[in-house]
């Protein structure tokens, strides 16, 4: 049988499509062309904002009305789908949303959780054995993998730079955000999963480590002496380990082993938040050459009082103070960040103290994101109060403000 997986959104997503990707390899599924050849399609999806939910609709749709056979059939023992349509899946943050699921629930065959992995292989087993009827499946991680899906052997869809992913879900509401919903609260990976994860990839001569987590400075994981003994045995952490007294692994002692332990590797990570980035992480950065000096720091908006009704615990001032602080400890330092644009109830003058926090800053690059309200959301209730035209105003002034250097993505 052929799989598609289509994903939507951010790298977290991309590298959970490489982990079910490597989940259906290993058990002897291949990957299909494209969409039109595949007996299944994933989509891995992203509800960050309308437009990504859009976009999850209008292909949903587009593959029911247009494959080539879209019958269904009663073989007297309960009603079969045709052989042609592909089978749909749907995965990702909104595949536990109970307003997507009513909406599709005539098109989408499986909506499971990305942790869930193994009903993906239940169901498709099930296709094969004709057991499965026309009734849409709701399945919650009922599988023995829960948050250990991280470790599934990815299928790397790169062969310089791999995704690593060490934490998943986020304990921080922010008032605009689906993650907390739809990925849960934070689970922090092993540390002797991430450096097994890392050493296999040394042995395939990978250049670069993206180290992933909705909010990566946040890793915490309370280590055990038999994980400790393990460690040891990884030839390439032994010496480094025993320098550590420590039983719990936060962010920068997980990131100075692996610094130290893979000097070849060029470490990156993603993604910060500002409230997290201890003098303790901004130290090992500046001693160790081999993480990237580019941080990704969201700053989201300017204004201490949008930040306030967004949740963000700091102000302007606290921000750029950690800018300032990180520059003078690492001076080749540079910035780049995440923006909302259009956050209910920001004025003119709320949406210029962004504009300054971007003037002194000067971001290399920039993911400005026009405000939609997310159903489920604390700030759902708030309604959307700055016009669409309004907020592509301020997306373009933003773009405008920065100089020529700097690169800005509009996403
Ligand atoms: S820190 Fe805020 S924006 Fe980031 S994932 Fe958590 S809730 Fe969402």
């Amino acid at each position: 049988m052929k799989y598609f997986i289509k994903t939507f959104g951010c790298q977290m997503n991309v590298s959970d499509s490489e982990r079910i990707a490597g989940f259906l390899e290993a058990r002897g599924l291949k990957p299909a062309k494209d969409i039109t050849k595949s007996d299944f399609v994933i989509f891995n999806t992203c509800g960050v904002r309308q437009t990504a939910e859009d976009r999850v609709y209008g292909l949903v749709h587009n593959l029911v009305t247009h494959s080539p056979v879209k019958s269904l059939r009663d073989n007297g023992a309960g009603v079969e789908r045709g052989t042609k349509k592909p089978a749909i899946i749907v995965t990702g943050c909104l595949a536990n949303r109970k307003d997507v699921q009513r909406k599709l629930k005539d098109k989408v065959d499986l909506f499971c959780e990305i942790r869930d992995v193994e009903s993906i292989m239940y169901y498709v087993s099930s296709m094969q054995n004709k057991k499965i009827h026309n009734t849409s499946y709701i399945i919650h991680a009922t599988s023995e993998l829960g948050c250990n899906y991280l470790n599934i052997s990815p299928k790397y869809t790169n062969t310089r730079t791999a995704y690593i992913p060490i934490m998943t879900g986020c304990n921080n509401f922010c008032s605009y955000c689906v993650v907390p919903y739809a990925r849960g609260r934070e689970v922090s990976r092993s540390a002797e999963d991430i450096i097994a994860e890392i050493d296999n990839l040394t042995e395939k001569k990978y250049k670069e480590v993206i180290l992933l987590g909705q909010n990566v400075n946040s890793y915490n994981h309370n280590i055990k002496n038999s994980e400790i003994e393990n460690l040891k045995l990884i030839e390439n952490c032994k010496l480094k380990i025993e320098n550590y007294n420590t039983a719990l692994f936060n962010f920068p002692v997980l990131l100075e082993i692996l610094a130290n332990s893979y000097p070849k590797i060029n470490f990156k990570f993603l993604t910060s938040h500002p409230k997290d980035f201890s003098n303790e992480l901004i130290n090992i950065i500046a001693k160790n050459r081999n993480i990237n000096r580019e941080i990704h720091l969201p700053v989201q908006a300017g204004s201490d009082k949008i930040l306030k009704a967004m949740n963000r615990p700091y102000t302007q001032r606290k921000y750029l103070a950690l800018i300032e602080k990180i520059k003078k400890k690492i001076p080749d330092a540079s910035f780049t960040t995440d923006v909302i644009v259009g956050f209910p109830g920001e004025t003119e003058k709320d949406f210029q103290e962004t504009v300054k926090v971007f003037e002194k800053v000067k971001y290399n690059e920039a993911y400005i994101n026009k405000y939609s309200p997310r159903p489920g959301t604390a700030a759902f209730s708030l309604g959307d109060s700055i016009s669409w035209d309004e907020k592509k105003r301020r997306e373009k002034v933003l773009r405008e403000t920065v100089t020529p250097r700097q690169k800005q993505t509009v996403r």
